[in-house]
């Protein structure tokens, strides 16, 4: 039996201990906690990564906390639109979907793109259309307000500026994007990836978090890999599929692999944020060049932390 893992991801960015109060960060910690009681269950019981990821992903976006789903970030226009992806690393399989509204679990939808339609990614109103058709919950606009996020975006509106989540707060800066990686009792590993993107984005805009490669990407034979950060900068550092290739390609280790891209590579790039990661044999990797990541691990050794600072 394969050491079985799961890892999260709320965000990364500027998350100083000094701006929380403790009633916050003790939401953001069970928020974390959640994911993982609900994704690393399904790997328990010899669930597969997939479906692991999947829950882990669902459970943060129904947290108003986190930029997904419920609580997503605000665009221009003032609607909501949201990204998401999966991918199984066992059949390289992948669904991803850009620009929806009203859906209540994002990465439910990407799933459905992968094992419903002939397709990889979806966007728009033919996503939307498309998650009528595969039953997929929705929910009036009221279920994804957030006043708090709206409060951002009423700050920036009148700008030009897109910006990374609770980057608006002139103390904080935070990519609230929500993922996961995981690896099964049968050596099977998988990602997934959901967000509202960033305030203020323009509409119409799509960041990494549904392109495979980008901001998710997944193979067994190399690792499964979840991002979060400024999403122009992953897609083209082609992040998560950078560090399969040095896995690949280089023999280097997934920890190895994921500090080249992430304090490296996409520092270089004034790409900030990180991303979680996962091998085929139960190790993981959590790596940002940012202030601070909420992240979490649980896997069959014991080991079961979130953290939120550096
Ligand atoms: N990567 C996301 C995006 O650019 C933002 C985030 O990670 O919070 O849409």
């Amino acid at each position: 039996m394969t050491k079985h893992t799961l890892v999260i991801h709320g965000g990364a960015g500027t998350i100083l201990r000094e701006n929380m109060t403790p009633e916050m960060e003790k939401a953001y910690l069970q928020g974390l906690e959640d994911a993982l009681n609900a994704g690393y269950a399904l790997l328990h019981k010899g669930g597969a990564a997939l479906d692991a990821v999947k829950a882990a992903v669902v459970s943060l976006e129904d947290n108003m906390l986190f930029n997904a789903g419920r609580g997503s970030v605000f665009a221009k226009d003032g609607s909501q639109e949201m990204d998401a992806s999966i991918m199984d690393g066992k059949t390289l399989q992948a669904g991803a979907i850009g620009g929806v509204h009203n859906i209540r679990n994002p990465v439910e939808l990407a799933y459905a793109v992968m094992t419903q339609s002939p397709h990889v990614m979806l966007n728009g109103e033919g996503a939307n259309a498309f998650a009528a058709s595969a039953g997929i919950r929705t929910e009036p606009d009221d279920y994804f307000f957030s006043e708090f996020r709206y409060d951002q975006w009423l700050k920036i509106r009148e700008t030009e500026n897109a910006a990374l989540d609770h980057n608006v707060q002139v103390s904080e800066k935070k990519f609230g994007t929500v993922g996961a990686a995981a690896c099964d009792q049968f050596g099977n590993i998988a990602a997934a990836t959901s967000t509202g993107g960033m305030t203020n984005k323009q509409w119409g805009r799509v960041g990494d978090s549904p392109i495979i490669g980008a901001g998710t990407y997944a193979n067994n034979k190399t690792c499964a890999i979840s991002c979060t950060g400024h999403g122009e900068i992953f897609i083209r550092a082609v992040a998560a599929y950078d560090v399969s290739c040095l896995m690949e390609y280089k023999g280097l280790s997934l920890q190895e692999a994921m500090d080249i891209v992430v304090q490296d590579k996409l520092v270089k790039m004034e790409g900030e944020g990180g991303m979680v990661g996962v091998d085929a044999k139960g190790n993981a990797a959590l790596v940002f060049n940012s202030a601070g990541m909420y992240r979490g691990i649980q896997n069959s050794e014991g080991l079961k932390e979130v953290n939120i600072y550096r």
